[in-house]
């Protein structure tokens, strides 16, 4: 059994992200797994070398540590591995699956319907090929005014993806309807992560995905993927985001519960215990270290709803 943690190095880890590193460790760890640190630094824009250094002395520090990863391995460090993507991306065009996407934001926020307002942008396939005389005329009349390179999409049928989420029980999501069309590489040659996170979860053994619920969305274009890469999915299990106390999800930018504030106030069995606390698997707020909490680790204890944080 193989868990994992991916964070993106862009910025200070927070008490949320620590939750889920201590979540999915403790996972892996019950289960006398290994446990495997991957660096999503896919971003160029955003992510930084030292904020990977910090989170691995974040880690360090409060007793996470991983059997394997790291910015030290970069085959565990997803802008060192370009070429692994790319051979996957051949893989999936060679079989008809892909196809050029010359949209700006701006066009694909033009084609939303009403009842999409809710952040989520599912593509109406704009650029999908139809195979009529039109359509093709006008794609390549797109290609030759399109000013940059083209984004690539992968081309999704309409069907429903239904799978069991280890937490969250049953899912059932229209493909199609509900996420569209969707990006693998993007205009500025950059890869996506949902192909860079299916690939390297399916390459590096991953069995199990524990992380915050935000991305209990993504897991039907994952198994997609999976499916048509031919690789077995993992098992997935989410948690439960932890939000401010004006109920927003906490983010890089809520500085007061960042690793570096909090360390300077707390031990690191304070900040575990606290998060153990709030994860249901103590009845009190006490000191603990990740390794003592091990034997106290239960699934069915954590909460599904999110957890406010008072500051
Ligand atoms: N890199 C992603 C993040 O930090 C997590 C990806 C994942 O766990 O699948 O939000
Ligand atoms: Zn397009």
């Amino acid at each position: 059994m193989t868990g994992r943690f991916a964070p993106s190095p862009s910025g200070r880890m927070h008490l949320g992200n620590v939750y889920s590193a201590l979540i999915s460790w403790l996972s892996a760890k019950s289960q006398d797994g290994a446990w495997i640190l991957r660096i999503e630094d896919l971003d160029p824009q955003r992510c930084r070398r030292e904020y990977a250094v910090q989170l691995e002395d974040d880690l360090r520090w409060l007793g996470l540590t991983w059997d394997a990863g790291g910015i030290g391995q970069p085959d565990y460090v997803q802008s060192q591995r370009g070429d692994i993507y790319a051979e996957h991306l051949e893989r999936l065009r060679a079989i008809g699956l892909t196809y050029p996407c010359y949209c700006s934001r701006a066009d694909i926020l033009a084609t939303q319907a009403p009842h999409e307002s809710d952040g989520r942008v599912v593509y109406r396939g704009t650029c999908r090929p139809d195979g009529t005389v039109e359509k093709t005329e006008w794609l390549a009349n797109r290609a030759a005014s399109c000013p940059h390179a083209p984004a690539i999409r992968l081309r999704v049928p309409d069907r429903e993806i239904r799978f069991t989420d280890g937490h969250y029980g049953e899912q059932a999501v229209n493909l199609a309807h509900e996420c569209g069309d969707f990006i693998l590489r993007r205009a500025d040659g950059a890869w996506a992560y949902q192909l860079a996170v299916v690939v390297d979860d399916a390459l590096m053994g991953v069995t199990e995905v524990v992380r915050g619920r935000d991305l209990l969305l993504s897991v039907p274009q994952q198994l997609y993927l999976y499916e048509v890469l031919g690789y077995s999915a993992p098992r997935f299990a989410h948690l439960p985001l932890l939000c401010n106390e004006v109920g927003q999800r906490l983010c890089k930018r809520d500085k007061s519960l960042d690793m570096g504030v909090l360390r300077q106030q707390f031990s690191a069995e304070e900040i575990i215990g606290h998060i153990a606390h709030i994860a249901g698997l103590t009845d009190r707020e006490e000191k603990v270290s990740a390794n003592d909490l091990l034997p106290h680790f239960r699934w069915d204890a954590i909460p599904r709803e999110d957890v406010r944080i008072e500051n």
